[in-house]
């Protein structure tokens, strides 16, 4: 099924530097190209994201948060925040709750993107990542609480989110259409180049590949998919 709700206020939240802009960079394109507000939270630095062992962890962490921000532009982001969490270190406890709510009390989203924390073997060659697993819980785990005014209460008012899209997930029953807005994805992935490889040509083929894999399961030339929840308010 086609989720074509446009969200006037979107908030995404991911664990690492890409994560957002190859899960859902297209949705995320789309929607502030449509007008809404669409913020962004990267929860860790990225300063683990090299097999390289001679990589300077700070420097490299620089340069990521340099990527994220330009390609925050060429999605039309309307903010980024970064949490500062050391990769493979984001536990699902209650100061990363407390800030969640306080994030999604302040943004006010109509929809909020996550990782799906179900996911945990794609295939038999790659178990999902601690970090997205623990992150995923912890944005689910607080959307009760956002929405309670006595959790956190000096963390504003309290805020029902209607609408969660769940990516990189194993059960998806929702998908965007993001034909107007893939060649967009595929530059703002494009702007992690300390994570291509020094091959933007088939990161590129990959990504259309799977746009394409995506919209033929929901009857359109290219497609996000997602697990969808809807929350009454
Ligand atoms: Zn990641």
């Amino acid at each position: 099924m086609i989720e074509a709700t446009t969200p006037e206020r979107a908030l995404a939240v991911f664990a690492h530097p890409d994560d957002p802009e190859v899960a859902c960079g297209g949705t995320l394109a789309r929607w502030s190209a449509l007008g809404g507000d669409v913020h962004l939270v990267i929860a860790c630095r990225g300063e683990k994201g090299s097999f390289d062992p001679s990589t300077d962890p700070d420097a490299l962490a620089a340069s990521r948060a340099d990527e994220v921000a330009r390609a925050g532009e060429v999605l039309g982001l309307a903010s980024i925040e970064h949490l500062g969490y050391p990769d493979g270190e984001i536990d699902n406890d209650a100061a990363l709750r407390a800030r969640l709510i306080e994030i999604v009390r302040r943004r006010q989203p109509d929809a909020l993107v996550a990782p799906d924390p179900t996911a945990v073997f794609f295939g038999d060659s790659y178990v999902n990542h601690r970090d997205h697993r623990q992150l995923g819980w912890a944005v689910l785990d607080t959307i009760v609480p956002a929405a309670s005014p006595l959790y956190v209460p000096e963390a504003g008012p309290a805020h029902q989110v209607p609408l969660v899209l769940l990516s990189g997930t194993l059960e998806a029953d929702a998908w965007v259409d993001i034909d107007s807005t893939l060649t967009t994805k595929v530059a703002a992935v494009a702007c992690h180049e300390s994570r291509l490889g020094g091959d933007p040509e088939l990161v590129a083929e990959l990504l259309e590949h799977r746009a394409a894999e995506e919209g033929a399961r929901a009857g359109v030339d290219h497609a996000e998919a997602f697990r969808r929840l809807r929350f009454a308010g």
